[in-house]
């Protein structure tokens, strides 16, 4: 059973950081969730749902133009994170996440992770983490890797220390290649089925321009839109996940 601890939610304030550090926000808060799920190709589900996820946004131009898309057709999806580029473009980011979307993590920097020893790969992820929960006040409760180079050995690193699990997909219409939109919504709504997740990248304009078609195409066939939290059954994205770190033992810094 997935349940999910409800832990209060709440920060120790901390006392004032190393001189030089310009910005005194609280920490970066942990996950309390515990799932037994490590890693996600789909989801078994009877219901005509699928998971529409957005890679490597947030975009200045790509990722505003898909978040008017889905509003106008009232559909949540999920967004995996380039860390830096939420660094580069923090208002997209904060769109994102205001209009009821999911966000995932994917990594700093987007290297292949499975080239990476366990350090590399914790700080990728934790930087991520770190600029989300800076940028958005939520974290995600999922990672994607890039290009999907991960090792199981590595998915579970992440899924027993952040409490990440790796999603993956299973509808890639390769919009990377850029076949053009016709085809990227084509493929996506004759290979969707129960509980699928689907691969797309906000970074490509005409994966965005197909996304009226692939949403209409899917719901003609019956499908609904859900992010990968309430795909996996889980509770709606949010902070009821996340508990305050405990506050450290700082050196006394009062001399
Ligand atoms: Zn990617």
């Amino acid at each position: 059973m997935l349940g999910a601890a409800s832990a209060g939610f709440g920060f120790v304030p901390r006392r004032a950081l190393a001189a030089g550090t310009a910005d005194v926000l609280p920490p970066v808060p942990q996950l309390t969730h515990q799932h037994d799920i490590i890693a996600v190709n789909s989801v078994t589900i009877d219901r005509p749902l699928v998971a529409l996820t957005f890679d490597d946004g947030p975009h200045p131009e790509h990722t505003p133009r898909l978040l008017d898309i889905l509003k106008d057709r009232k559909v949540t999806a999920t967004f995996y994170l380039i860390g830096r580029s939420v660094r580069a473009f923090p208002d997209v980011a904060r769109r994102i996440a205001a209009e009821g979307h999911e966000i995932g993590n994917h990594t700093w920097s987007h290297p292949e992770l499975w080239n990476l020893g366990d350090y590399d790969v914790l700080r990728e992820i934790d930087r991520t983490n770190e600029i989300i929960w800076r940028t958005v006040g939520l974290l995600p409760v999922t990672m994607r890797p890039p290009y999907g180079a991960i090792t199981r050995y590595q998915s579970r690193m992440l899924h027993d220390s952040r409490l990440l699990p790796t999603v993956m997909w299973s509808v890639d219409p390769s919009d990377y290649r850029r076949p053009g939109p016709d085809v990227v919504a084509s493929r996506i709504v004759t290979k969707a089925s129960n509980g699928a997740i689907v691969l797309a990248h906000d970074i490509h304009g005409p994966t965005v321009t197909a996304m009226p078609a692939t949403i209409d195409g899917l719901r003609e066939r019956g499908f609904g839109f859900a992010s990968m939290s309430s795909l996996l059954g889980w509770e709606k994205w949010g902070r009821v996940q996340m508990a305050a770190v405990e506050e450290p033992e700082w050196p006394d810094d009062d001399d």
